[in-house]
């Protein structure tokens, strides 16, 4: 006899945002906002998002913090180191280009760089004060010649996109062949990412919440990749990845996010990630991931 009380609710789960699987592990890390993929591995947000990019919420208390600062700038130029180890030059597209640090630089090394930003504000301010092109639209509404681009770039991004698949695809279009991807993401297997989830499971904070459940809203990060899945979603779009980097977070940033409310002082914080920093280093387990790839066809 099955009353009310033992009536399952059965919740719609998410296809994998990679490989489409739908069988996938939901209520990963006991969170039910989050879906494991059992075919493939992806973690991902379960919920049915309308835009085609989830942003970081403007009144977010550390979204002033980071665009600003020199540690944003200090990571551009090793973003454009990177870029340069491949390609002096040429067309260069960067896909959601925030307030235009990157670009900028870009421009002064030499590139001509043209810039996607679904925000109108902001990308009227990169217009205004950088001289730099940028679109206000979304890959989906965009028509760009194809094959125009010699390099494309992903700086934290794909991170906020609902339908990674979609967006490389749409990217590869106008990437020339032989042309250049690179895409830079949070590494869902990094040591500060392990950290915080055993944090979490000795109970010291609530940090899966944190890392998971309020990025979502807050931060706007609805996948979480690691090398395999990253390199999966290059693979079945018919590109080659060319390597993988990984980079750490910058410290004041990482500092800062982990002690939101400011119960250890900062010091004791940056030493802290200082030291889990090392960890990821040895471990290989960075924070970040670089993967460039190469349009082969
Ligand atoms: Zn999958």
């Amino acid at each position: 006899m099955s009353g009310e009380g033992s009536m399952q609710i059965k919740t719609k789960i998410k296809s994998c945002v990679i490989c489409g699987f739908n069988e996938n592990s939901n209520g990963f890390l006991g969170l039910d906002i989050l879906c494991k993929c059992i075919k493939c591995g992806m973690v991902y947000t379960n919920i049915d998002w309308k835009e085609e990019i989830i942003r970081t919420d403007k009144d977010s208390w550390w979204q002033e913090f980071y665009h600003f600062s020199v540690e944003r700038s200090k990571e551009s130029l090793e973003q454009l180191c990177i870029i340069k180890k491949y390609k002096t030059e040429g067309d260069l597209l960067d896909y959601g280009c925030g307030g235009g640090n990157f670009l900028a630089l870009a421009k002064k090394e030499g590139f001509a760089v043209t810039g996607i930003e679904i925000d109108e504000n902001v990308a009227n301010i990169v217009r205004n004060d950088l001289q730099i092109n940028v679109k206000v639209s979304t890959i989906y509404q965009i028509s760009f010649p194809e094959k125009k681009f010699d390099i494309v770039t992903l700086w934290n991004v794909l991170e906020h996109c609902p339908k990674p698949n979609l967006v490389i695809s749409e990217l590869k279009k106008i990437l020339k062949k032989d042309g250049y991807l690179f895409i830079e993401v949070p590494n869902d297997s990094s040591v500060n990412r392990l950290f915080a989830i055993w944090l979490n499971k000795i109970g010291i904070r609530n940090f899966l919440n944190q890392i998971y459940v309020k990025t979502a809203h807050i931060a706007g990060h609805v996948n979480h990749f690691n090398i395999k899945t990253l390199s999966k979603i290059i693979e079945n779009n018919d590109m080659r990845v060319v390597k993988i980097i990984q980079r750490d977070s910058p410290i004041g940033l990482i500092s800062e996010t982990f002690n939101k409310d400011q119960k250890i002082p900062l010091w004791l914080m940056r030493l802290l990630m200082l030291m889990v920093n090392l960890i990821g280093k040895m471990a290989r387990r960075k924070s970040r991931i670089v993967i460039i790839c190469q349009n082969n066809f």
